[in-house]
């Protein structure tokens, strides 16, 4: 179930606005609209549905609202925004209830997102938004907005409690609930707009932090994680599975729990090459040195059977199994003095039960060692041979298909005629396709034509599980290819809120011969791994059975990066050590959605979000490390 189909959106517009005299604030013109209509453009996107609270002026509200109901509170003679939550939560009919102040018409894109994400890693009843502002040129502090909140709906019998004992202060009612506070980089996007004057300000000519607040994303482009979740729930893992010998299956998914015969280590061992013997023995604080009597010697792999007695010990070697009787082992560097039969032991050189590996210590048998899903590297290979497994079960390799489309492209070995490039994504996607593990299926260049189009769709949705397109899915493109993939498929074409790799058409090829998933990826060479990477990889990932995420880490970033809110962007870097260790990425040069080059040099992504502004120099980022990724 997506995000948005759990959140109802509540624009509270219910508050006296003193500051701008009596006026009623939801309803002041703001760039061609009202201050409302901006909000609930904003809201919109990010909820199933929407309700706006307003005591005043309810057949204006109702204009704006359409068929969202406008609801007054239930409360009567107060008008703070606890009894507009009230009326809220009493209407609200999904799980989650996300609020807004009808003055904040540049509220983030991704709020509801952010607030959730945080919610659940942190099991709270309500997240709320925080952000970093400075008075007057002081030092920043944390500033809360406790009226842009994503609340669970069933909070309402306790906020019913709390306004029955006569309190109505939103902050304290908060101090009794478990609170998410999630940090926005981007203090401008919760701005409200407090007086006429302000308001006049904006209207005329936008202050600048207002202008880099403005959203670059048009409103109805489609948020990466949303295309992401959409994705991810309608694929399956593929049912067939195969058995091969071990070393087949490296880098292949697991298809079945691995479940241990044996205890690993097998037998009580020694972790150290010294002596065994039992640790009663050994001199207790101010006792004089013992010394004990050597009587046998033990090797990995060929026990000693002997017991000591009382002053005894045995010379073991590391991985041999401890001899019976012993409990502990004396590593030999650690003897007060050695002779050819003997071994002197001070006070404190060990306690008992020291250097003893102990049998299922590793591993209990009946335990599961690995578990389905897993993608087998080399430390997976060999604890599947630790167990004496020689044979795996694992997922059969999902078949991919790919071509790239463009009357413009010329293949390796052609003439670059005028105005033609060399198809380099087929190589890309050969490379991105191969590392993930696929079976692929190259099937060339296809010429912007719908008949060839439509033949080649039909061909490989025969073969694969999967095609992977690039080109000819941005908007003046994609007329025919919208045409063709209604007929023989279920295709969504998307517009995505990121750069690179805005457009983005996904969904399912089905003709007499098969059905295919499509993932018809942007032209341009870094936005076709861009998109292949956050949208294609982690939904075949998912076909394949497998369970993989990718390392996500912040450093701090050694130049500004100038970015408006609105759409998530990723930006090629390069992550090294800075001052002190510490991680820090500075970006590699150009960032053009064509230049590959930009790919190559990096060896990770800047991940700016939907919601955040330019960063300045020294600023910490999230970065994607490639290691993983390629
Ligand atoms: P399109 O999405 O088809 O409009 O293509 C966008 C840009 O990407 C155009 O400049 C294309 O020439 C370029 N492009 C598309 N496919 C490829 C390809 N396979 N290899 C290199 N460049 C491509
Ligand atoms: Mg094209």
């Amino acid at each position: 179930m997506s995000l948005k189909s759990k959140v109802t959106g509540l624009i509270l517009a219910g508050g006296r606005g003193t500051r701008m005299g009596r006026v009623d604030k939801g309803l002041q013109p703001f760039r061609s609209t009202t201050l409302v209509e901006h909000v609930m453009r904003r809201l919109a996107p990010q909820a199933a549905g929407i309700v706006i609270n307003a005591n005043r002026n309810l057949p204006q509200y109702q204009a704006v609202a359409g068929e969202a109901p406008v609801l007054p509170d239930y409360l009567d003679g107060f008008e703070g925004p606890l009894a507009g939550l009230q009326i809220g939560l009493q209407y609200c009919p999904t799980e989650l209830l996300l609020t807004a102040p009808c003055d904040s018409p540049f509220l983030p894109a991704d709020l509801a997102e952010r607030l959730h994400a945080a919610m659940l890693a942190q099991d709270a009843d309500v997240a709320l938004a925080v952000t970093m502002e400075s008075e007057d040129g002081g030092e920043p502090q944390r500033q809360l907005h406790p009226v842009f909140a994503l609340l669970k709906a069933s909070l309402l019998p306790q906020l019913d409690a709390y306004l029955a004992t006569g309190a109505r202060r939103m902050e304290s009612w908060y101090k009794s609930l478990r609170v998410a506070e999630v940090m926005f980089n981007d203090a401008d996007a919760f701005r409200n707009i407090n007086t006429l004057a302000e308001l006049q300000q904006h209207e005329r000519a936008p202050a600048p932090a207002a202008a880099a607040a403005a959203p670059a994303g048009e409103p109805d482009a489609m948020p990466v994680a949303e295309a992401q979740r959409i994705i991810c729930e309608r694929m399956t893992p593929i049912a067939a599975t195969e058995t091969l010998p071990l070393r087949s299956a490296l880098d292949r998914v697991l298809a079945e729990d691995i479940v241990s015969p044996i205890n690993v280590p097998a037998y009580d061992n020694s972790a150290m090459d010294g002596y065994a013997l039992r640790g009663a023995d050994l001199p207790a604080a101010g006792a004089p040195d013992v010394t004990f009597k050597v009587i046998g010697i033990a090797y990995a792999g060929r026990p000693c059977t002997q017991t000591p007695q009382a002053g005894e010990c045995i010379r073991i070697m590391t991985g041999a199994a401890i001899p019976p009787g012993c409990d502990s082992v004396l590593p030999q560097e650690l003897a007060a003095h050695i002779c050819a039969d003997t071994v002197t032991i001070a006070h404190g050189a060990i306690r008992t039960g020291a250097n003893r590996r102990f049998a299922g210590e590793d591993l209990k048998a009946g335990g599961i060692a690995l578990v389905k899903g897993k993608i087998l590297r080399p430390a997976d290979l060999g604890l599947v041979a630790s167990l004496g497994i020689g044979e795996v079960a694992v997922q059969r390799k999902l078949r991919v298909a790919f071509f790239s489309t463009g009357d413009e492209l010329r293949s390796l070995g052609d003439s670059l005629d005028e105005g033609c490039v060399y198809d380099s994504n087929r190589y890309t996607l050969f490379g991105m396709l191969t590392r993930l593990g696929c079976e692929i299926i190259d099937m060339g260049i296809v010429r912007d034509d719908p008949a060839a189009l439509e033949a080649a769709l039909r061909e490989t949705s025969a073969q694969a599980d999967a095609i992977i397109t690039s080109g000819g899915v941005s908007e003046g493109a994609a007329d025919y290819t919208r045409d063709i993939l209604a007929r023989i498929g279920d295709v969504a074409f998307w517009k995505l809120a990121m750069r690179p790799g805005r457009p983005l058409a996904f969904g399912q090829i089905r003709t007499e011969a098969g059905s295919a998933w499509l993932f018809g990826l942007p032209g341009n060479p870094v936005a076709v791994m861009v998109s292949f990477y956050l949208f294609a990889r982690p939904a075949l990932l998912r076909m394949m059975g497998a369970q993989s995420t990718l390392p996500m880490m912040q450093a701090r970033c050694t130049e500004a990066i100038r970015k408006r809110p609105g759409r998530t962007e990723y930006q090629r870097g390069i992550v090294s050590a800075g001052a002190g260790g510490e991680p820090q990425v500075r970006l590699t040069g150009a960032q053009g959605s064509g230049i590959l080059r930009s790919m190559t040099e990096a060896n990770c992504i800047v991940v700016l979000r939907e919601a955040q502004a330019s960063v300045a120099a020294g600023e910490m980022v999230d970065v994607l490390l490639f290691d993983g990724l390629v």
